[in-house]
């Protein structure tokens, strides 16, 4: 499975990887800000997404 965490303005993918991560520390690692649409991010403003690796949802 996968672990992925996306923008929810434009659904650019911020942290994709096999780790769960604390979704604060990658936020904070990005600033609390998305690299390509500079919205900014809080822990309430993102996607999670646990995916299997057959693609599909968990
Ligand atoms: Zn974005």
């Amino acid at each position: 499975m996968t672990y992925e965490i996306a923008c929810m303005s434009c659904g650019h993918q911020l942290y994709s990887g096999f780790d769960l991560r604390s979704p604060n520390d990658i936020l904070k690692a990005m600033d609390y800000k998305c690299k390509k649409c500079g919205e900014k991010l809080s822990l309430t403003k993102f996607r999670v997404e646990v995916r299997r690796l057959d693609g599909s949802f968990s």
